[in-house]
C-alpha cells in the first residue's frame, strides 16, 4: 500500500521559488491527477514525490516515512515519463527485464512478470523487437510495462500520453484507467489536458504558479470551482 503525504513542501531553484508550501494527502489506491498550465510546477512536484529531487522545505512521506530517508529501491514507486526513455539498443523484453535483473530477481520470476505485463498491455507480439521498430503507442505501453513489472505500490506518471496522437491517447487512457482498477495501486497522473484529468481522476489537484488552487473530485471542481482560474481550466465532466 502507498499513502503519500506532503506537508509544507516548497522547492526553489536559486532565487526562484517554484513550489509554495504544498499540503496534500493522497490515499492508498487513489488516482490523483495534477493538472495545471505548462511551467506551474507539476513535474517538479512529481520528481520530489519520486525522491528524484529534494524539497527546499517541508516533508514528503510515503506510509509515514520520509521519502528522502528510504532507499530508491524500497520506495515502491515506479515513474513513467513523457519521453519513453527506453534503451534503444535493447529488445522490448530486455528493456522490461533490465531493472529486475539489476535487482537480482530470479530468472523465472522475471519471465513470469514480463509475460504478465505483456499480456495486460498487449505487447507480447513485440517482445523481441527494439523500440525503434515500434509505433509511439506501442513504445509508451512498453514504458508503462517497465513500471508494471516492478510491481510498485504507486505509479507516478508524467504526461504519459502527450506524445501520442488523439486516437491513441484516448485508447491508452482507457487502458490506464482499467489498469488502475486491476492493480488497485496508488496513481499520480500529471497532465495539462483537462479532458484527461476529468476522465481519469478520483481527485484533481489544480496547480497554478506553484500553488494548489483547489483539490476535489471532478464533479466538485466542476460544480463548485474555487475561483475563475479553476473554472476556466476545468472542462465538463464526462
Ligand atoms: P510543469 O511540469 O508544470 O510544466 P515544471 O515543474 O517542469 O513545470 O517547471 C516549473 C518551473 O520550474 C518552470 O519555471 C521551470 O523552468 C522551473 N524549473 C524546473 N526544474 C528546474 C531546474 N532544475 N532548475 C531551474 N529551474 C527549474
Ligand atoms: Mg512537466
Amino acid at each position: 500500500m502507498s499513502r503519500i503525504t506532503l506537508t509544507g513542501v516548497s522547492r526553489s531553484f536559486g532565487q526562484v521559488q517554484v513550489l509554495h508550501d504544498i499540503d496534500l494527502d493522497i490515499r492508498d489506491g487513489e488516482l490523483v491527477v495534477f493538472v495545471g498550465p505548462s511551467g506551474c510546477g507539476k513535474s517538479t512536484l512529481l520528481r520530489l514525490i519520486a525522491g528524484l529531487d529534494r524539497p527546499t522545505k517541508g516533508i514528503i512521506a510515503i506510509n509515514d516515512e520520509d521519502v528522502t530517508r528510504v532507499a530508491a529501491a524500497d520506495r515502491g514507486l515506479a515513474m513513467v515519463f513523457q519521453s519513453y526513455a527506453l534503451y534503444p539498443h535493447m529488445s522490448v523484453r530486455q528493456n522490461l527485464a533490465f531493472g529486475l535483473e539489476n535487482a537480482r530477481m530470479p530468472r523465472a520470476e522475471i519471465d513470469q512478470r514480463i509475460a504478465e505485463a505483456a499480456r495486460m498491455l498487449e505487447i507480447a507480439p513485440y517482445l523481441d523487437r527494439r523500440p525503434g521498430q515500434l509505433s509511439g503507442g506501442q513504445r509508451q505501453r512498453v514504458a508503462i510495462g517497465r513500471a508494471i513489472v516492478r510491481n510498485p505500490t504507486a505509479f507516478l506518471l508524467d504526461e504519459p500520453l502527450s506524445n501520442l496522437d488523439a486516437e491513441l491517447r484516448i485508447s491508452t487512457r482507457a487502458e490506464l484507467a482499467a489498469l488502475h482498477e486491476r492493480l488497485s495501486a496508488t496513481m499520480i497522473y500529471v497532465t495539462h489536458d483537462q479532458t484527461e484529468a476529468m476522465t481519469l481522476a478520483d481527485r484533481i489537484v489544480v496547480l497554478r504558479a506553484g500553488r494548489i488552487e483547489q483539490v476535489g473530485t471532478p464533479l466538485e471542481l466542476y460544480n463548485r470551482p474555487a475561483n475563475l482560474f479553476v473554472a476556466g481550466f476545468i472542462g465538463a465532466p464526462r
